[in-house]
């Protein structure tokens, strides 16, 4: 039997959480990068596509990023300008 996963968004940063099937703590892909288990609780986390997916995120988010700062320089430099 598979685990099924859920997930938030966190409204503050705009990434995923994953719930804890166990204790329903909030963690952060870096909290199960290493080990695949709840730093709360210890549940071990079946490793599935959707874990692999949450865990990769912020990495393929940053290289995103990185990739639209060199494509779209102009739309970066116009909302920095705007949050300035
Ligand atoms: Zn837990």
């Amino acid at each position: 039997m598979s685990m099924k996963y859920q997930f938030k968004n966190n409204e503050d940063t705009n990434k995923r959480l994953l719930i804890c099937p166990e204790c329903g703590e909030q963690l952060v892909g870096t909290d199960i990068e290493i080990f695949q288990a709840c730093p709360y609780c210890d549940q071990k986390l079946e490793r599935n596509c959707e874990l692999e997916d949450f865990i990769i995120e912020p990495l393929v988010q940053r290289w995103i990023n990185k990739h639209i700062m060199f494509d779209k320089e102009d739309n970066v430099t116009q909302s920095r300008a705007g949050l300035l």
